[in-house]
């Protein structure tokens, strides 16, 4: 108890600083892949902090990470702070950012006598480029035991799955002619694409539940007396499991392929955005949270709820235990929507950015602490993975 007190203390002597990082660039919203601001400013109160900082990772360059102490436990807190377009910070990665970097400045001070390390690794553009997908492929979470961050919401939530994602693009090709004059000279790349739609849409009659699988006409023709020659459809297919998702992701594959032998068109199918898997939180890990908030006065909590949106923290959970746990910035607020955009700029907002960073912070201490605890969510990473492969 001794520690969490310590870093507690160390947050709220430093709280001016965490909840101008969140205000600042909540106020300043930048697009995946060029938070530079952002990072500017995590790095360098992080540098402030004692941290040694490496800037750019694996080819992304508003990625970071910032390491202080030796050894393992390795406890990795991650920060998103990438904003939507036009919407500005309406997924509130303001908080996130901020509070990854305010426990790890709660920390530093006690890093050396807890032992261990503790890794902030700067993770850009969840939104739309999936960020922590190409630093898990490129082995940024080698060698770290736990990886930690919270997402504000709209309530106080300790484990959400996610659904794995596949994102295709299908380009139908066929040949021009006048629709009218000469329509036996066309071969119709518009038709290609609409029986791929009929295709999936006679495949979802065989679908496990949970399976989603939503496309549009990105183009479909130019004029209604030309036979198209060329069009394009994108899907995002997501499932509860990547070992279900790839299975259907081939059906879907092979539909496309029966939709161009039956229209004479020649297809192409490639991935648009990189691939997510599906969330598995750490149950042990989560609770250890869910302890440290109920520590922190934080009573109404709920522990599981299904999700069906996807997250490149899905990639994380596959390499290494990970908790991705919610807590409200305001009741019934709706992310990516203009109040969750001020919501997360708001004194709540700010609030919860400072909680944030206590509980992530005492869990970390619980981590570098309890080897038992370690263990447990060691186990139950190894049970998940064994679990996600059957
Ligand atoms: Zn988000």
């Amino acid at each position: 108890m001794k520690w969490k007190e310590q870093v507690s203390t160390e947050i709220h002597a430093r709280r001016r600083d965490v909840e101008h990082l969140a205000l600042t660039i909540g106020k300043n919203p930048e697009l995946g892949f060029e938070e530079v601001e952002a990072a500017r400013l995590l790095t360098g109160a992080l540098e402030g902090a004692g941290y040694t900082v490496t800037r750019g990772l694996a080819g992304l360059d508003t990625a970071f990470k910032a390491t202080l102490g030796e050894g393992n436990p390795n406890i990795a807190l991650l920060c998103e702070y990438d904003a939507l377009p036009e919407l500005g910070h309406a997924c509130g990665h303001n908080l996130i950012g901020a509070a990854s970097v305010g426990a790890a400045v709660g920390l530093a001070p006690f890093v050396e006598s807890l032992g261990g390390r503790i890794t902030v690794l700067g993770t850009p553009a969840e939104e739309t480029g999936s960020g922590k997908v190409v630093l898990v492929d490129a082995g940024v979470f080698d060698g770290i035991d736990a990886a930690m961050m919270f997402h504000p919401s709209s309530l106080n939530l300790l484990m959400a799955s996610s659904t794995a994602l596949d994102a295709y693009e299908f380009e139908f090709i066929g040949k021009a002619a006048h629709a009218a004059d000469s329509p036996e000279e066309g071969i119709n790349a518009l038709d290609g694409v609409l029986a791929l739609f009929g295709g999936i849409n006679a495949l979802r009659e065989h679908l496990p539940d949970g399976v989603r699988i939503h496309g549009i006409i990105s183009e479909g023709g130019t004029a209604p007396n030309i036979v198209p020659a060329r069009a394009v459809a994108r899907f995002y297919i997501r499932a509860p499991r990547r070992e279900m998702l790839d299975r259907i992701t081939e059906k879907v594959l092979h539909i496309a392929d029966g939709a161009a032998l039956m229209t004479g068109t020649v297809v192409t199918a490639r991935e648009f955005e990189l691939a997510t898997d599906n969330l598995m939180p750490s149950q042990p890990l989560a609770l250890a949270f869910g302890a440290n908030l109920q520590g922190l006065g934080v009573t109404d909590i709920e522990e599981f709820v299904e999700g069906r949106g996807s997250s490149d923290m899905g990639n994380v959970s596959r390499v290494v235990p990970s908790i991705h746990p919610y807590l409200s910035i305001g009741d019934g607020l709706v992310a990516h929507t203009p109040e969750f955009a001020r919501a997360s700029v708001s004194q709540e907002g700010l609030q919860v950015a400072i909680l944030a960073a206590e509980a992530l912070a005492h869990t970390a201490v619980d981590l570098l602490t309890d080897p038992l605890l370690l263990k447990a969510v060691q186990e139950e990473h190894v049970r998940l993975k064994e679990s996600a492969i059957a």
